[in-house]
Protein backbone atom coordinates (compact mmCIF):
# COMPACT_ATOMS: atom_id res chain seq x y z
CA UNK A 1 0.00 0.00 0.00
CA UNK A 2 1.21 3.39 -0.61
CA UNK A 3 2.00 5.39 2.16
CA UNK A 4 -0.25 6.58 4.91
CA UNK A 5 -2.10 9.92 4.02
CA UNK A 6 -3.16 12.72 6.40
CA UNK A 7 -6.19 13.91 6.57
CA UNK A 8 -7.43 17.48 7.53
CA UNK A 9 -11.29 17.22 7.78
CA UNK A 10 -12.55 20.43 8.52
CA UNK A 11 -16.19 21.82 9.47
CA UNK A 12 -17.90 25.35 10.49
CA UNK A 13 -19.59 23.61 12.97
CA UNK A 14 -18.61 21.03 15.08
CA UNK A 15 -20.74 18.45 13.09
CA UNK A 16 -20.33 19.47 9.91
CA UNK A 17 -16.89 17.41 9.38
CA UNK A 18 -18.85 14.34 10.71
CA UNK A 19 -21.97 15.13 8.98
CA UNK A 20 -20.45 15.42 5.15
CA UNK A 21 -17.59 13.45 5.40
CA UNK A 22 -17.75 11.34 8.93
CA UNK A 23 -17.97 7.45 6.43
CA UNK A 24 -15.42 8.29 4.43
CA UNK A 25 -13.14 9.21 7.44
CA UNK A 26 -14.13 6.01 8.95
CA UNK A 27 -12.71 4.19 5.83
CA UNK A 28 -9.55 6.05 6.11
CA UNK A 29 -8.64 5.49 9.58
CA UNK A 30 -9.18 1.72 9.54
CA UNK A 31 -6.65 1.65 7.01
CA UNK A 32 -4.16 3.60 9.06
CA UNK A 33 -4.28 6.84 7.48
CA UNK A 34 -4.28 9.41 10.25
CA UNK A 35 -7.37 11.84 10.05
CA UNK A 36 -7.62 15.06 11.98
CA UNK A 37 -11.39 16.86 12.65
CA UNK A 38 -11.09 20.61 12.79
CA UNK A 39 -13.69 22.73 13.12
CA UNK A 40 -13.08 26.54 14.43
CA UNK A 41 -16.00 27.00 16.06
CA UNK A 42 -18.07 26.38 18.99
CA UNK A 43 -21.20 25.78 16.79
CA UNK A 44 -22.83 27.71 20.22
CA UNK A 45 -25.28 29.39 18.38
CA UNK A 46 -26.96 26.36 17.06
CA UNK A 47 -27.40 24.66 20.39
CA UNK A 48 -30.72 23.67 19.28
CA UNK A 49 -31.11 22.12 22.79
CA UNK A 50 -30.26 25.24 25.05
CA UNK A 51 -31.95 27.69 22.44
CA UNK A 52 -35.22 26.33 23.40
CA UNK A 53 -34.28 26.05 26.86
CA UNK A 54 -33.50 29.91 26.93
CA UNK A 55 -36.89 30.77 25.25
CA UNK A 56 -38.96 28.36 27.61
CA UNK A 57 -37.50 29.51 31.28
CA UNK A 58 -36.06 33.12 29.99
CA UNK A 59 -33.05 32.02 31.80
CA UNK A 60 -29.78 32.31 30.14
CA UNK A 61 -27.77 29.35 29.87
CA UNK A 62 -24.26 28.76 31.34
CA UNK A 63 -22.00 29.57 27.95
CA UNK A 64 -18.84 27.59 29.40
CA UNK A 65 -21.09 24.20 29.98
CA UNK A 66 -22.60 24.80 26.65
CA UNK A 67 -19.29 25.14 24.92
CA UNK A 68 -17.56 22.22 26.83
CA UNK A 69 -21.30 19.95 25.95
CA UNK A 70 -19.89 20.98 22.27
CA UNK A 71 -16.73 20.05 22.11
CA UNK A 72 -17.70 16.78 24.24
CA UNK A 73 -19.74 16.00 21.42
CA UNK A 74 -17.25 15.62 19.02
CA UNK A 75 -14.60 14.24 20.52
CA UNK A 76 -16.81 11.45 21.47
CA UNK A 77 -18.13 11.39 17.53
CA UNK A 78 -14.67 11.13 16.36
CA UNK A 79 -14.16 8.69 18.54
CA UNK A 80 -16.65 6.28 17.02
CA UNK A 81 -15.12 6.85 13.51
CA UNK A 82 -11.31 6.03 14.85
CA UNK A 83 -10.28 9.48 15.12
CA UNK A 84 -9.20 11.22 18.20
CA UNK A 85 -7.01 13.87 16.53
CA UNK A 86 -9.59 16.56 17.27
CA UNK A 87 -9.10 20.16 16.72
CA UNK A 88 -12.00 21.96 18.66
CA UNK A 89 -10.72 25.89 18.34
CA UNK A 90 -13.41 27.02 20.21
CA UNK A 91 -14.43 30.62 18.31
CA UNK A 92 -17.32 32.04 18.76
CA UNK A 93 -19.81 31.63 15.33
CA UNK A 94 -22.02 34.15 16.62
CA UNK A 95 -20.90 36.59 13.77
CA UNK A 96 -18.99 34.28 11.14
CA UNK A 97 -16.85 36.44 9.66
CA UNK A 98 -12.54 35.86 8.44
CA UNK A 99 -10.31 36.25 11.05
CA UNK A 100 -7.02 36.28 11.30
CA UNK A 101 -6.18 34.73 14.56
CA UNK A 102 -8.78 32.02 12.99
CA UNK A 103 -6.78 31.68 10.21
CA UNK A 104 -2.97 31.47 11.76
CA UNK A 105 -4.80 28.89 14.16
CA UNK A 106 -5.40 26.82 11.10
CA UNK A 107 -2.48 27.66 9.58
CA UNK A 108 -0.57 26.38 12.73
CA UNK A 109 -2.71 22.82 12.16
CA UNK A 110 -1.66 22.67 8.62
CA UNK A 111 2.07 23.04 9.47
CA UNK A 112 1.90 20.53 12.08
CA UNK A 113 -0.25 17.89 10.73
CA UNK A 114 1.02 18.56 6.78
CA UNK A 115 -1.95 17.01 5.27
CA UNK A 116 -2.14 15.56 2.15
CA UNK A 117 -5.73 16.19 1.76
CA UNK A 118 -8.17 18.56 3.17
CA UNK A 119 -12.12 18.12 3.39
CA UNK A 120 -13.86 21.07 3.91
CA UNK A 121 -17.47 22.72 2.84
CA UNK A 122 -17.76 24.27 -0.72
CA UNK A 123 -16.70 27.69 -0.81
CA UNK A 124 -19.72 29.29 -2.21
CA UNK A 125 -22.21 27.56 0.40
CA UNK A 126 -24.82 30.05 1.72
CA UNK A 127 -24.34 29.01 5.99
CA UNK A 128 -21.58 31.85 6.74
CA UNK A 129 -19.89 29.42 8.79
CA UNK A 130 -19.17 27.29 6.28
CA UNK A 131 -18.31 29.41 3.49
CA UNK A 132 -16.45 31.58 5.62
CA UNK A 133 -14.51 28.26 7.05
CA UNK A 134 -13.28 27.56 3.59
CA UNK A 135 -12.23 31.00 3.12
CA UNK A 136 -10.50 31.11 6.33
CA UNK A 137 -9.32 27.61 5.19
CA UNK A 138 -7.29 28.47 1.73
CA UNK A 139 -6.20 31.77 3.23
CA UNK A 140 -4.53 29.42 5.55
CA UNK A 141 -3.47 26.79 3.30
CA UNK A 142 -1.22 30.04 1.77
CA UNK A 143 0.04 31.34 4.97
CA UNK A 144 1.22 27.91 6.05
CA UNK A 145 3.15 27.59 2.50
CA UNK A 146 5.06 30.76 3.73
CA UNK A 147 7.53 31.49 6.10
CA UNK A 148 5.49 32.71 9.30
CA UNK A 149 8.25 33.33 12.54
CA UNK A 150 8.16 31.12 14.72
CA UNK A 151 5.46 28.99 13.31
CA UNK A 152 5.63 25.34 11.96
CA UNK A 153 6.04 25.47 8.35
CA UNK A 154 4.75 23.37 5.37
CA UNK A 155 6.59 23.24 2.33
CA UNK A 156 5.28 24.18 -1.03
CA UNK A 157 3.77 21.49 -2.51
CA UNK A 158 2.26 22.86 -5.49
CA UNK A 159 -0.63 25.76 -6.36
CA UNK A 160 -2.33 24.28 -3.32
CA UNK A 161 0.49 25.41 -1.31
CA UNK A 162 1.33 23.36 2.10
CA UNK A 163 1.35 19.62 1.44
CA UNK A 164 -1.91 19.40 0.66
CA UNK A 165 -1.95 17.23 -2.43
CA UNK A 166 -5.71 17.79 -2.87
CA UNK A 167 -8.95 19.65 -1.64
CA UNK A 168 -12.32 18.42 -1.22
CA UNK A 169 -15.14 20.31 -1.02
CA UNK A 170 -18.54 18.82 0.00
CA UNK A 171 -20.83 18.76 -2.62
CA UNK A 172 -24.35 18.83 -0.39
CA UNK A 173 -25.76 22.05 -0.27
CA UNK A 174 -26.42 23.69 2.90
CA UNK A 175 -29.49 25.24 2.12
CA UNK A 176 -31.36 25.19 -0.58
CA UNK A 177 -32.29 28.08 -2.42
CA UNK A 178 -31.84 30.34 -6.38
CA UNK A 179 -28.25 30.79 -5.66
CA UNK A 180 -26.95 27.25 -4.64
CA UNK A 181 -29.89 26.29 -7.37
CA UNK A 182 -27.71 28.01 -9.76
CA UNK A 183 -24.34 26.70 -8.52
CA UNK A 184 -25.01 22.78 -8.94
CA UNK A 185 -22.25 20.82 -7.31
CA UNK A 186 -21.73 17.53 -9.53
CA UNK A 187 -19.01 15.55 -7.86
CA UNK A 188 -16.03 14.56 -9.17
CA UNK A 189 -15.43 12.05 -6.25
CA UNK A 190 -17.58 9.49 -4.63
CA UNK A 191 -16.55 7.57 -1.72
CA UNK A 192 -18.45 4.31 -0.68
CA UNK A 193 -19.72 4.04 2.89
CA UNK A 194 -21.83 1.27 3.00
CA UNK A 195 -19.53 -0.65 5.33
CA UNK A 196 -19.22 2.28 8.00
CA UNK A 197 -22.84 3.43 7.32
CA UNK A 198 -23.36 2.10 10.81
CA UNK A 199 -20.01 3.71 12.33
CA UNK A 200 -21.16 7.20 11.22
CA UNK A 201 -24.95 6.88 12.36
CA UNK A 202 -23.20 5.92 16.02
CA UNK A 203 -20.91 9.09 15.50
CA UNK A 204 -24.09 11.73 14.56
CA UNK A 205 -26.15 10.42 17.25
CA UNK A 206 -23.54 12.27 19.99
CA UNK A 207 -24.90 15.08 18.87
CA UNK A 208 -27.61 15.58 21.09
CA UNK A 209 -27.55 19.22 21.54
CA UNK A 210 -28.67 19.59 18.17
CA UNK A 211 -31.84 16.66 18.37
CA UNK A 212 -29.84 13.74 17.01
CA UNK A 213 -29.42 10.77 19.38
CA UNK A 214 -30.64 6.67 19.89
CA UNK A 215 -34.26 8.00 20.25
CA UNK A 216 -34.72 10.53 17.51
CA UNK A 217 -35.12 9.93 13.53
CA UNK A 218 -32.81 12.50 12.65
CA UNK A 219 -29.95 10.78 11.81
CA UNK A 220 -31.81 8.08 9.57
CA UNK A 221 -33.95 10.98 7.81
CA UNK A 222 -30.56 12.81 7.07
CA UNK A 223 -28.68 9.69 6.35
CA UNK A 224 -31.11 8.10 3.96
CA UNK A 225 -31.79 11.20 2.11
CA UNK A 226 -28.14 12.14 1.66
CA UNK A 227 -26.21 9.78 1.73
CA UNK A 228 -28.27 6.96 0.67
CA UNK A 229 -29.62 8.97 -2.72
CA UNK A 230 -28.42 10.98 -4.91
CA UNK A 231 -24.64 10.18 -5.98
CA UNK A 232 -25.33 6.60 -4.19
CA UNK A 233 -27.88 5.63 -6.74
CA UNK A 234 -26.11 6.65 -9.97
CA UNK A 235 -23.29 4.83 -9.52
CA UNK A 236 -25.41 1.70 -7.58
CA UNK A 237 -23.95 1.72 -4.09
CA UNK A 238 -26.13 1.65 -1.06
CA UNK A 239 -24.40 4.83 0.58
CA UNK A 240 -21.87 7.15 -0.33
CA UNK A 241 -20.04 10.33 0.29
CA UNK A 242 -19.31 12.46 -2.75
CA UNK A 243 -17.13 15.38 -3.07
CA UNK A 244 -15.44 18.41 -5.57
CA UNK A 245 -12.05 18.27 -5.97
CA UNK A 246 -10.79 21.76 -5.94
CA UNK A 247 -7.80 20.77 -8.38
CA UNK A 248 -7.76 18.36 -11.40
CA UNK A 249 -6.19 15.34 -10.28
CA UNK A 250 -2.58 14.18 -12.62
CA UNK A 251 -2.23 10.64 -13.26
CA UNK A 252 0.27 9.10 -15.70
CA UNK A 253 -2.92 6.81 -17.20
CA UNK A 254 -6.35 7.34 -17.92
CA UNK A 255 -7.87 6.39 -14.35
CA UNK A 256 -10.25 4.15 -13.84
CA UNK A 257 -10.50 2.97 -10.23
CA UNK A 258 -10.19 -0.88 -9.22
CA UNK A 259 -13.32 -0.64 -7.21
CA UNK A 260 -15.20 0.74 -9.94
CA UNK A 261 -13.97 -2.07 -12.10
CA UNK A 262 -14.89 -4.51 -9.05
CA UNK A 263 -18.05 -3.32 -9.04
CA UNK A 264 -18.88 -3.37 -12.49
CA UNK A 265 -18.71 -7.56 -12.59
CA UNK A 266 -21.90 -7.63 -10.45
CA UNK A 267 -25.25 -9.05 -11.68
CA UNK A 268 -28.06 -7.19 -12.15
CA UNK A 269 -29.28 -8.74 -9.08
CA UNK A 270 -26.91 -7.46 -7.09
CA UNK A 271 -26.71 -3.62 -8.62
CA UNK A 272 -30.56 -3.75 -7.50
CA UNK A 273 -29.95 -4.72 -4.29
CA UNK A 274 -27.19 -2.31 -3.52
CA UNK A 275 -29.09 0.17 -4.59
CA UNK A 276 -32.39 -0.53 -2.72
CA UNK A 277 -30.69 -1.78 0.30
CA UNK A 278 -32.14 0.32 3.56
CA UNK A 279 -29.74 0.27 7.22
CA UNK A 280 -30.92 2.63 8.93
ZN1 LIG B 1 -22.91 23.71 9.85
Amino acid sequence: MAEPLTILNIGGHPKDAILYAGGTMAKHAARGDHVCIMTPTTGLSHHLAAIKEYRDSGEMPNMGDLVAERKRELVDAAAELGVSDVRFLGYNDEIMLPREDMISDIADIIGEIRPNVIVTHWPYDTVPAHAVTTQMTLLAIDAASGIRPGKPYAPTGGDTGGEAAQIFYHTHVGRTNVLENLTIRIPTTVIDITDTIHQKATAMNKFTSQHYGEDSPLQRKLSEGMDGTGAATHLRVSYAESFVAHNPEVYEYLPVSEYRRKLSKRSPEEVLRAMTRMEL
